[in-house]
């Protein structure tokens, strides 16, 4: 066995804490050790070339990177050694920045803590076995579930892709409530205006299937064979498809839940979906004097809703445009915790608004008292710490988002996961922000949190694409790290069935035990460490070589 070592400073990261030279000359002559490097930077074009002479010079056949975590450049080191002529699966990396030299500055215990997880690194790689990615079948299909702007962007740009598309929608219009929006920010146009210029898009394609007024009765299967079976007007319509973008959209808040805003008891108190409805027809008197509450159902942990909804502010600030451009004598005062005008464009809005005349008032409004001559309001102005009562003939309630109202029931059926606020959650945040942690699953728009329409038509397309780019050819390639069951140590209890987030485990009635779909396995290991009978392995991460590892840091080999 010939095990090239490389070690990076990652700049001054890893080198100011960690002594580098130190950690080369302890494993330059080390049991398997061929050679010992190290660069300023490893994932640098000349780092690359050093590392790939090496493998090449002294035909390596193992190579430690120690360096930054492997949740970074992996698949450039991979393909690396790959290019190098070694297989990938033979390729250790070491966390020696995360895992050291971030942790403390003390050089002498960060250098013996980088040493010990080298060894681990080197005494696991011993068992390592060449391993290869497999090809498996997918179905060039997609269910598009939600037929709101997000969904109807990523139906259009799937079947544009010559993908076949199944866009369900359980309303009997297409466009959530971007329908029903009128004259934009900043596009200047009214939502039916965008809606129907993408379905009619969608409906000139001969790959999209649209189902309207239609729910999801089932769901079954795993990634690349997904199986749904709907209820549509015409009766139970059966589909397969290779994955699944959820976007289902979010709910009005409720303004119902602040009972101290007397919401529903008083005709001349609206939410700001009522105004968009009703401004038309509203009758005011003279000089009406209109108050606008900011944040209403949003940064509120009393109710659990601790979230920004980052389109109230902008929607507050349409109604006062439009009272200002009807009523020029109007009194219109904004009660605001800060303005988050943050679309590109939002604090020019913002000024303009105050440049017509509306006045904004840092305060907390604590009730809406209505009586017959107006509605009385009564809270504290947060700036001067004074409480205050005025008189309004109208209070519009500027009202967040809420996650849509079959959260549940969608992330039941799909075994996808809610956040703690009850959107979809994504994988990650920042690196996965539209993938759910189900392989093939996607989720877009405002049900996995709030959105403007811009951010949602984008978000769609942008999962559309991550799914496009699963199922275009046919067949994917999926990582040897998947499970695999020991039939004879089985047991047949079914732990592991029920541990499996990536629903990859099956269990086999005829035989009483279970095996694992390797396309849907997504290598996570639970089942693994859920088996009371040890009956299920992980490929590549075998008890054997997790052993060595916990043994060469306690020093115990
Ligand atoms: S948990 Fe283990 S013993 Fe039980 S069904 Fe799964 S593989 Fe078999
Ligand atoms: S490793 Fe086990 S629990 Fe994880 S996805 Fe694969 S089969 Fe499911």
């Amino acid at each position: 066995m010939k095990t090239g070592i490389f070690i990076c400073h990652c700049g001054h990261n890893i080198k100011h804490t960690v002594d580098i030279k130190r950690l080369k000359e302890y494993f330059k002559h080390y049991f398997n050790v061929e050679v010992a490097e190290d660069y300023p930077f490893v994932c640098s074009e000349p780092g690359q070339d050093m590392i790939k002479n090496n493998v090449e010079t002294h035909r390596l056949d193992r190579v430690i990177i120690a360096s930054c975590t492997p949740a970074l450049h992996q698949e450039l080191f991979k393909d690396l050694v790959k290019k190098a002529g070694m297989n990938p699966f033979l390729l250790r990396r070491v966390s020696i920045r995360e895992h050291c030299s971030w942790i403390g500055d003390n050089i002498e215990k960060n250098t013996e803590k980088a040493i010990k997880l080298i060894k681990a690194g080197l005494y696991a790689s011993v068992h390592y076995i060449p391993l290869e990615e497999k090809q498996v079948d997918v179905t060039k299909s997609a269910l598009v579930i939600g037929g709101g702007v997000s969904g109807l962007s990523a139906a259009l740009f799937l079947s544009q892709m010559g993908m076949q598309v199944y866009l369900v929608e359980k309303e009997a219009e297409l466009g959530g409530h971007v329908r029903n929006l009128k004259n934009i920010w900043p596009a200047r146009i009214d939502g039916k205006e965008i809606v129907e210029r993408m379905a009619s898009a969608l409906l000139q394609r001969d790959n999209v299937e649209i189902f309207t007024s239609t729910t999801i009765r089932s769901f079954e299967g795993s990634f690349g064979n997904y199986q749904a079976a709907l209820d549509t007007l015409e009766g139970e319509k059966k589909i397969i498809a290779g994955g699944v973008i959820v976007a289902i959209g979010f709910s009005p808040f409720n303004a119902q839940l602040k009972p101290e805003f007397a919401y529903g008891k008083d005709e001349r108190i609206l939410t700001t979906l009522d105004f968009e409805k009703g401004f038309d027809r509203l009758t005011l008197p003279e000089k009406p004097r209109i108050a606008i509450l900011y944040c209403v159902g949003s940064r509120d942990e009393m109710i659990g809703k601790p979230y920004c909804s980052r389109v109230c502010c902008i929607n507050a600030l349409r109604v006062a445009e439009k009272v200002k451009e009807r009523y020029k004598d109007s009194y219109v005062e904004s009660f605001y915790m800060d303005v988050r005008a943050h679309p590109r464009g939002g604090e020019e809005y913002f000024e303009d608004t105050q440049e017509k005349g509306v006045l904004f008032t840092r305060g907390n409004i604590a009730e809406i008292i209505p009586e017959s001559r107006g509605l009385l309001l009564r809270g504290e102005d947060t700036l001067l710490t004074m409480p205050f009562e005025r008189e309004f003939d109208l209070a519009v309630l500027s009202i967040g988002m809420s996650p849509p109202l079959d959260n549940q029931y969608i992330a039941s059926l799909l075994k996808i996961i809610l956040d703690k606020d009850k959107f979809f959650l994504e994988a990650h945040p920042k690196i996965r922000p539209y993938d759910t942690a189900l392989k093939g699953i996607f989720i877009a728009g405002t049900c996995s949190g709030p959105k403007d329409i811009e951010e949602s038509i984008n978000h769609g397309r942008a999962s559309a694409i991550k799914l496009y780019g699963l199922l275009n050819l046919g067949y994917t390639f999926v990582e040897p790290f998947i499970a695999l069951v020991d039939t004879k140590r089985c047991s047949g209890c079914r732990a592991c069935e029920q541990t499996c987030v990536a629903k990859a485990i099956k269990f086999d009635e005829s035989r009483r035990v279970a095996h694992v779909e390797e396309a849907a396995c997504m290598g996570c290991g639970l089942c693994n460490s859920t088996c009371p009978s040890s009956a299920i392995s992980l490929k590549g991460h075998l008890d054997s070589y997790i052993g060595d590892e916990i043994g060469a840091i306690l020093e115990a080999i």
